[in-house]
């Protein structure tokens, strides 16, 4: 079993058996892993809380031949972003930044600019004043990087530079779509302001350490928003929690009746 040690970020951890945990983290040299800390839970465990989701770490793992599950065997916090588990917008955003990361990157794939972008991503949400914008950004650069890059500059569906009328993006052919391309697509289309398309162009194109800068607000935070969060449930094929899930007022329980001796 020959050790490894990889510069990592994790985008989750759970449970396993009795006091292990399995953590999912997205390594600079070997792309999104997963691995088991042995013992993580225990109360005198080695690994104290430094496999919390988006702690950034430097891991010390053991590769075992035919098994996908890495043994971890040693961490060091590196940064532990700890603010980012303090609040819960903050929290909420990051929880989405990971887990789109988590959602579109295949296993052991890795690529070193996609982690310093969420890297970075994670520390500007730190210093954000709003924190949902912030990720709304970094999605849009994280799409871009595993190549789902939003398409605004043709047709994504046919491929024509010209479009005339107002700006449609389909969730589905992932971009711009032309007047009969957009009655062609089975899911509706989201119908964008050019101040919004000038917003999408813009936090495509600006570097990670700029595209904070970007700002949102009223009709064009709400289209560019509504886009990228039926955009990324295709592309993750789910629904992932929004960037605020937290912040949102609680859904009435709903009652279920459950007759006698049966299921509800
Ligand atoms: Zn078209």
């Amino acid at each position: 079993m020959p050790l490894v040690k990889a510069t990592a970020i994790v985008l989750r951890s759970r449970k396993w058996g009795e006091a292990d945990r399995i953590v999912t983290c997205y390594a600079k040299t070997l792309g999104k892993i997963r691995g088991v800390a042995r013992g993580a839970r225990r109360q005198k465990s080695r690994f104290g809380a430094a496999l919390e989701p988006f702690t950034v770490c430097r891991l010390d793992l053991f590769e075992k031949t035919g098994d996908s599950l890495f043994r971890i065997s040693h961490v060091d916090v590196l940064s532990s972003l700890h603010v980012l588990r303090e609040d819960l917008g903050l929290m909420a955003a990051a929880a989405r930044m990971v887990n789109v990361v988590a959602a579109v990157t295949p296993d052991g794939d890795p690529d070193p600019v996609l982690f310093e972008t969420l890297e970075q991503g994670l520390a500007s949400l730190s210093q954000s004043g709003d924190p949902a914008c912030t990720a709304l950004l970094f999605q849009i650069k994280l799409l871009g990087l595993t190549g789902f890059r939003p398409q605004t500059d043709h047709c994504a569906a046919c491929g024509k530079t010209r479009m005339a009328g107002a700006p449609h993006f389909s969730p589905l052919a992932g971009g711009l779509v032309c007047m009969p391309c957009a009655a062609r697509q089975h899911t509706r289309c989201v119908v964008l302001s050019q101040g919004s398309l000038a917003f999408l162009q813009q936090a495509i194109r600006l570097a990670p350490s700029l595209v904070t800068r970007l700002r949102a607000t009223g009709r064009v935070r709400d289209e560019v928003e509504e886009a990228i969060e039926r955009y990324v449930t295709v592309v993750a094929g789910r629904r992932l929690p929004p960037a605020d899930f937290l912040l949102r007022a609680p859904q009435p329980v709903q009652a279920v009746f459950v007759p006698a001796g049966g299921r509800a």
